[in-house]
């Protein structure tokens, strides 16, 4: 498996199939060389209004099927997505940037949640409530949405887009997704393969173009019964008050600056990976992820000196070159917008331990490469400690326990993910109930899982996906009162 040779030309994906290119296009180009690896339609109101027609055409006969054979039918759409990992791989990392590894991670994880929710078809139920008076009972009925807006952005194209995917085809709502106008290349591939293994035409349609056309003409379609937005919080809150015209059903997955705390008691070398690991991974792109890390003061010097060995040794490199560990940043902004966190930081003060520039060679001189950057002790309220860091760069602060170090964690404005490595029950049990956030791992790398549920607070949104929770965010619950004849 190999970088791509050509460049593709993919028009949007409706009613079941690729259309032909628009007269407007927008180029897609590789973030580790900036060579042209595709082309799509810049979509405007008049494609995203028939992509939402096809989903609501679609929408009557979908949601009247079985829901064993809905879960049947997205079953088969994560097997052939499994199936077609190495044709995809290549593409994702050639508009992503990511290693290839690393883009075989995500489609396989992408696979493992479609197949998840197809498995809790046979779970979606409502409830029955016997004499809510004499001879009257209740149900509550749990019925789909309609059709759902899903807009995504461009760190797991893939995975994002089934987190949203697998619950709302389960429970009988058909999709248009909007991918980041920089990776719409393999959600388009996507598509074309589920319906090629029998998802029905409309079901699942995909508009491409950019946020502020593509997507507000998709958040404000009439017919879009929910949006399910994952992106950053100013985008989030756009989005919010343009849903909230027609009081359209939101969920909000938004931007995250996690902390992890390591106190005396922990195992240290499996949290330094850990910490390494949660920071690195996907060039630091990534909502959870390791964005500040707590240390109790007396284990600081070996956790710093093994984070700092862990950060010098990474592979930086084209994600299509073998061994790379770290690809490019995803755009010329995103380098940009590190770069410009970094030096306002440093300004103010704290001190870098590894990396800091970009890094030498002729071979990376075309890509937005960056080196995997640690910075001791920047003040407590520089940009690295309270704005969202979407990069390879991770801030080390000493903290004296605990209680100081939960304090700070809960100085931010962002509420995603956190975690605490201890060997302590009480310490975990505490830091659990108090870490202002909706997911924290104790003693355990930031892995998702689908089985449980994955939401943010404060900045970092709301709602749920992930877990069969996920369910309530695209199904209505409705009651239903049945009296029985002769009672009244
Ligand atoms: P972004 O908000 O700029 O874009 C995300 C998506 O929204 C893209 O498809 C974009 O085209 C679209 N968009 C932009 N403006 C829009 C508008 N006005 N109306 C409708 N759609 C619009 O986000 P980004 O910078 O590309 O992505 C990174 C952000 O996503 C980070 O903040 C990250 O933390 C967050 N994120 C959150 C999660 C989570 O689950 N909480 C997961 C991954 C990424």
């Amino acid at each position: 498996m190999s970088a791509i040779e050509t460049a593709v030309d993919l028009g949007p994906f409706i009613a079941g199939k690729a259309e032909p290119l628009s007269e407007a296009v927008q180029e897609i180009h590789d973030p580790a060389t900036q060579r042209l690896v595709g082309r799509v339609t810049a979509a405007g109101d008049e494609q995203v209004d028939r992509a939402v027609r096809a989903a609501e055409d679609a929408f009557v006969a979908w949601s009247a099927r079985g829901i064993a054979e809905r879960g049947e039918l997205v079953g088969r759409a994560a097997h052939a997505i499994r199936a077609a990992i190495d044709e995809l791989a290549p593409l994702l990392t050639a508009e992503q940037g990511k290693p290839l590894r690393e883009s075989r991670i995500e489609l396989g994880r992408a696979s493992e949640t479609l197949a998840h929710y197809a498995g809790l078809a046979k779970e979606l139920r409502g409830a029955f409530v016997l004499g809510l008076d004499p001879g009257v009972s209740g149900q509550v009925l749990r019925r789909p949405l309609g059709v759902v807006g899903a807009i995504v952005p461009w760190n797991f194209p893939t995975t994002l887009l089934a987190n949203k995917l697998g619950p709302a085809l389960v429970a009988g709502n058909t999709v248009v997704a909007k991918p980041a106008d920089t990776t719409p290349l393999t959600t388009l591939r996507v598509a074309a393969i589920m319906h090629e293994a029998g998802l029905p035409a409309g079901v699942f349609n995909v508009i491409t173009g950019r946020g502020a056309e593509a997507g507000e003409a998709l958040v404000t379609h009439p017919l879009v019964r929910k949006v399910a937005f994952t992106g950053s919080t100013p985008t989030g809150r756009r989005i919010m008050s343009l849903a909230a015209t027609e009081n359209k059903r939101l969920t909000l997955e938004l931007g995250g600056s996690d902390p992890m705390i390591i106190l005396q008691d922990a195992d240290l070398a499996k949290a330094a990976s850990a910490a390494s690991m949660g920071r690195f991974f996907n060039c630091g792109q990534a909502c959870l992820a390791v964005k500040r890390l707590y240390v109790a003061e007396p284990v600081a010097d070996e956790v710093i000196e093994a984070v700092v060995q862990k950060a010098g040794r990474l592979t930086v490199g084209r994600g299509t070159d073998k061994g790379v560990q770290l690809g490019p940043l995803h755009s010329e902004r995103q380098r940009d917008l590190l770069e410009d966190q970094l030096r306002r930081t440093l300004d103010r003060g704290g001190q870098v331990a590894a990396g800091g520039g970009r890094p030498p060679g002729e071979h990376l001189s075309d890509g937005w490469f960056h080196e995997p950057t640690v910075v001791l002790e920047p003040p407590h309220d520089s940009p690295m400690a309270t704005e969202e860091v979407f990069g390879p760069a991770l801030p080390i602060w000493r903290v004296r326990d605990l209680d100081d170090a939960i304090g700070r964690a809960n100085a931010s404005p962002f509420g995603l993910g956190s975690s605490v490595w201890t060997s302590d029950l009480d310490a975990a049990a505490e830091a659990a109930e108090r870490l202002d956030c909706g997911y924290t791992w104790i003693n355990s790398p930031t892995k998702v899982y689908d089985e449980l549920p994955f939401g943010g607070v404060k900045a970092s949104g709301f709602g749920k996906e992930h877990g069969s929770e996920a369910f309530d965010y695209y199904t209505d619950q409705k009651a239903v009162v049945i009296r029985r004849r002769g009672r009244g």
